[in-house]
Parts: C-alpha cells; sequence; structure tokens
C-alpha cells in the first residue's frame, strides 16, 4: 500500500499543474489537497471527516462568530476540519488564516514570558516571540482558545484571557473558545472568573457538540484543571489543590459546574442552522435571544 501512495498522481503526473483546454495552467487536485493539509497542519487533517454545521457551503458560516463551543477534542477536531477545510476551498489563493492557542499560551503571553527581551540572546532571534498579547491575538481571522491547560491557580489567568478577547473584540475579529467535558469552565476552573463568564456569556453564542457517544479525550494531561472551589467542604483539599503526585484525585468529583450554558438561541442553530444571528458582536439585551435571566 506504501507504495501505492508514492505514486505520482495520474492526474498531473506528479507535475502539480495541468494544462487546460485552453492552454492555461491551473492547480491539479493534488496540489490542491497538498495546499489544504499544509493550511490545516497534520492534526486537523488527520480527524475524521464529517460534515459540520459550523459551515454550510452556500449557507451559514460560523466562523465570522464568536462561539463557545462544547465537546472533546477529538470531536472538534472533525469540525474545524470540515469548517476550516471548506473556509480555505472558498478563497484558497487568500488563506483564511487561524491560530489555536491555550489559555495557558494566553497567560504566559501576558506576565512577558514569550517577549523578545525576555529570551536569551542566543534563541530570541529563532523562537516565536510575542512582546504583547496583541502580537499573540490580534493578526488571525479566527483565534481559537482552548481551555483548561493551566496546571496552577493564577490571579492573572482570567484577566489575562479577558484582554485577549477584548484584543479580538476591538479588532472586529471573531474567537472560538473550546471547553471540553474534562475541563468544564465554572468556578474552581483555573482560567475562571466571574467577570470572564459575564464577558462570554454576553458576547458569545453556545455551540454544543457533545454526543453520548463521545469517549472521553485520551493523553490530555490537563484532566484536573479545577480546584475545590470550597476547600473546608472537602478535607483533602489541601492535597488537591496543590497538585502534588501523592494526591491522585478523581476529576469528576473536582469538576466545577458548567456555567456557561447552552441557551435556546444555541439550540436553534443546533436544529435547524438557518437562524442567522448578528454576527460576532453581542451585546447583553440588544436583542431577544439572550438569556435574560443570567
Ligand atoms: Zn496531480
Amino acid at each position: 500500500m506504501a507504495s501505492e501512495e508514492k505514486a505520482p498522481c495520474p492526474l498531473c503526473n506528479g507535475r502539480q499543474w495541468i494544462i487546460t483546454s485552453e492552454e492555461k495552467e491551473k492547480p491539479c487536485k493534488c496540489l490542491r489537497k497538498k495546499m489544504l493539509e499544509d493550511h490545516l497542519g497534520p492534526e486537523i487533517t488527520t480527524a475524521r471527516l464529517i460534515q459540520s454545521k459550523l459551515f454550510i457551503p452556500g449557507g451559514d458560516d460560523r466562523t465570522q462568530d464568536n462561539l463557545f463551543i462544547k465537546g472533546t477534542w477529538t470531536t472538534v477536531l472533525s469540525h474545524l476540519r470540515w469548517a476550516l477545510g471548506c473556509k480555505f476551498n472558498t478563497k484558497p489563493d487568500k488563506p483564511h488564516r487561524f491560530c489555536i492557542e491555550t489559555d495557558a499560551k494566553v497567560i504566559s503571553v501576558f506576565v512577558g514570558a514569550h517577549s523578545y527581551m525576555h529570551r536569551s540572546k542566543d534563541t530570541r532571534e529563532d523562537v516565536d516571540t510575542y512582546n504583547s498579547l496583541e502580537d499573540l491575538v490580534e493578526p488571525h481571522d479566527l483565534f481559537i482558545l482552548r481551555l483548561g491547560f493551566l496546571g496552577y491557580a493564577n490571579k492573572a489567568a482570567a484577566g489575562s484571557i479577558k484582554q485577549a478577547l477584548g484584543v479580538r473584540e476591538v479588532a472586529c475579529k471573531p474567537t472560538w473558545i473550546i471547553e471540553t467535558p474534562n475541563s468544564i469552565f465554572g468556578p474552581g476552573h483555573f482560567s475562571y472568573s466571574n467577570d470572564l463568564a459575564d464577558y462570554i456569556e454576553e458576547r458569545f453564542d453556545v455551540v454544543d457538540l457533545r454526543s453520548k457517544d463521545d469517549s472521553p479525550d485520551e493523553a490530555q494531561g490537563f484532566a484536573v484543571p479545577v480546584i475545590p472551589s470550597s476547600p473546608e467542604s472537602d478535607p483533602d483539599a489541601d492535597e488537591v489543590s496543590m497538585g502534588g503526585p501523592s494526591a491522585p484525585v478523581d476529576p469528576q468529583k473536582y469538576m466545577p459546574e458548567e456555567r456557561i450554558r447552552v441557551d435556546s438561541g444555541a439550540n436553534e442553530f443546533e436544529l435547524g442552522g438557518e437562524k442567522k444571528k448578528d454576527r460576532w458582536k453581542k451585546k447583553k439585551g440588544s436583542n431577544g435571544e439572550f438569556g435574560g435571566d443570567m
């Protein structure tokens, strides 16, 4: 099979360009496929292929919206493959730029760990440097933020994430926030604050990609992203918050209650996919679609 895969493309004989009947050159399918794979990267390219409601050709394009997405990373990758792949194919000459970062990265950039001056002179020319949050989050057409990668409580966490989202908002660019079932964003989550949750609720549509058949994400070292919100209620709490190896915990036991919930607007989207809500910018109370009871 391996030799079969390496055989040159029969359409172009490996040339990657084909000549049309009007004697013009156009990229072969194999070149388009390679460009798409380069664009998406190996993690997304190898995800299971599904059709996602996040991008409906000729219809709904959710890559332009602020979304708070619930689902396992494995599932989310499949949706990214479809949505970002479709997005790329609509304008291969002017690729849609997306970027996937973690909450931990946002925070470390916020505190300056990735700045040019923070790097040693030997490495600063060779590694990516971000002198500000703007450098990290602003340039991309779509910024995808994965929650649950902080290994410890950090006072700057929620504030730096809010600031990152604010940068995107001011730039009028959409963000997707990913919440996985093993790192629920709620009180006790290392990236959580009420203020940040309020901010997200006001501006993001919730999309639920969870399914009963989902198996938990594998190979995630971030299954215990939370500290008990009321330590005195649990005698083992100190051990847990220290995160030492001698303190094995059941992640579900300390999983925060979800704060960002699927609202009716998101359900409409789930069912029909036709209802077009306002774009990424949401203002609480600006229309009837936001739950007034939050
Ligand atoms: Zn070819």
